[in-house]
């Protein structure tokens, strides 16, 4: 087993696409990594640089003591499983994960138990003698990390294993390659581009765009501070809304409303931010304090059984700018992007428990309980303070929410990237 250290990492194509940045990451020995990001940006780069399959034009990467930048993949002592894990056809399970030991030279009694252990480990000890096709989806994906496994390798990468997975499958595989990273504490590192893998997964995170590191850090962390606009809107489902306004005099202003601004938001500068707020961190006003409400109607309402999502438009507070927008990289679809701009008024989705009472036209008051804003510059996206609310679970969305956290505020430092 094995850490495996970015140093600077850079990746040109012989087209001149830049597709990494400067990449620095270390991925402790044992550590379950996953790079996560939108299309193009990066993360498979990154990953084939460390399988050796992509050459690395800038920087060094280390797996253990050894610096591999010129070592080829045979060389490197880790094991791969992609997307596309096409299995041999004609060969038995046992056969399939024989192969890559036999290119390798290993004798028949290593073999054998090498074999046996992956087998066991991964539940395919009834499969042996069978034929891929006589296999299920999520067996086949078994048999396609067992013969990454049986080689017993210092560093596992895993491109988007699950994708070609059917969703019921893909959140099984998900619990069981999570616990088998456990079980074994072979240094990992996996590449989605699907956040909620990547936050019931990984150890840690690392968010990518375009071919930069945005913010690593464990699970909860990103969504409780991320670093910037983009991790904010990226980690997150349903996002975390955005609104644009001001801070001024200990009120921050959303066009003609305002909200009174709690002690630890009043130490930020005034000026321009932009405001975030996870959809269950709203309250439907109750007996909240009036300097903390926000006013809209419901615009939509939709049901999913254990939650309601309510789509409410704020009055008099205008949608988010085209600057906004490209530093949240809020879609990656041009078409939603142009809706979105096209939207007169800001739109925010609010997660409650399933009740009944509201309707689309609805005028609807919002509490926004203190420590539940996440604020942001709004020239550079970054971060300037993190929420701290308890994040809301389903069904506490009506109840008083003291403001109970003990955690020390950030400072704006705390996020400077
Ligand atoms: P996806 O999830 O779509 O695979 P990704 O985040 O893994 O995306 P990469 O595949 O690493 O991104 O690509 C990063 C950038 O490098 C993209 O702009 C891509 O078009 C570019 N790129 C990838 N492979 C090559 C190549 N062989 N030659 C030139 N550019 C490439």
């Amino acid at each position: 087993m094995a850490e495996v250290v970015f140093e600077s990492v850079g990746k040109v194509y012989p087209d001149g696409t830049r597709a990494v940045h400067d990449l620095t990451l270390s991925v402790a020995d044992g550590e379950f990594m996953i790079f996560v990001g939108p299309s193009g940006c990066g993360k498979t780069t990154a990953l084939r640089m460390v399988a050796g399959l992509e050459e690395i034009t800038d920087g060094n990467l280390r797996i253990g003591p050894r610096v591999v930048n010129d070592l080829d993949c045979g060389e490197r002592d880790i094991a791969m499983v992609f997307q596309n894990y096409a299995l041999y056809p004609h060969m038995t399970v046992a056969g399939n994960m024989d192969f890559p030991l036999r290119l390798a030279g290993f004798g028949k009694a290593e073999r054998a138990e090498r074999i046996a252990t992956a087998a066991r480990v991964l539940g395919l000890e009834p499969y042996l003698g069978r034929r891929p096709a006589r296999l299920s989806g999520g067996q086949r994906q078994r048999v396609a990390m067992g013969r990454a496994l049986v080689r017993q390798p210092s560093v596992f990468l895993m491109d988007e294993p699950l994708s070609n997975l059917d969703a019921k499958l893909r959140i099984q595989m998900r619990a069981e390659i999570t616990a088998l990273q456990r079980q074994l504490g072979i240094t990992t590192i996996y590449v989605t581009h699907d956040q909620v893998e990547a936050l019931t997964m990984g150890d840690r995170i690392a968010v990518m765009r375009d071919g930069q590191l945005q913010q690593v850090a464990d699970p909860m962390t990103l969504y409780d501070a991320p670093a910037n606009l983009f991790v904010a809107a990226f980690i997150g489902a349903p996002a975390m809304n955005l609104v644009e306004g001001r801070i001024g005099s200990g009120v921050l202003a959303f066009g003609t409303q305002r909200l009174t601004l709690g002690v630890a938001e009043r130490v930020l500068q005034d000026g321009d931010v932009v405001a975030g707020l996870r959809p269950e961190a709203l309250r439907v006003a109750d007996d909240g304090p009036a300097e903390r409400r926000l006013f809209g109607y419901v615009h939509a309402r939709e049901s999913v059984g254990s939650d309601l999502y309510l789509t409410v438009a704020l009055d008099r507070v205008p949608a988010l700018s085209p600057q906004t927008v490209a530093l949240a990289h809020v879609f990656e679809d041009r078409a939603e992007t142009e809706t979105l701009l096209a939207d007169r008024m800001a739109r925010i989705t609010v997660r409650l428990p399933p009740v009944r009472r509201f309707a689309p036209g609805d005028r609807i008051t919002l509490d926004v309980p203190e420590g539940a804003l996440h604020l942001f510059d709004k020239r550079t996206g970054r971060a300037l303070t993190r929420a701290c609310a308890p994040r809301g679970q389903p069904g506490d969305n009506h109840q008083d929410h003291p403001s109970t956290n003990n955690r020390k505020h950030p400072t704006r430092e705390d996020f400077t990237t």
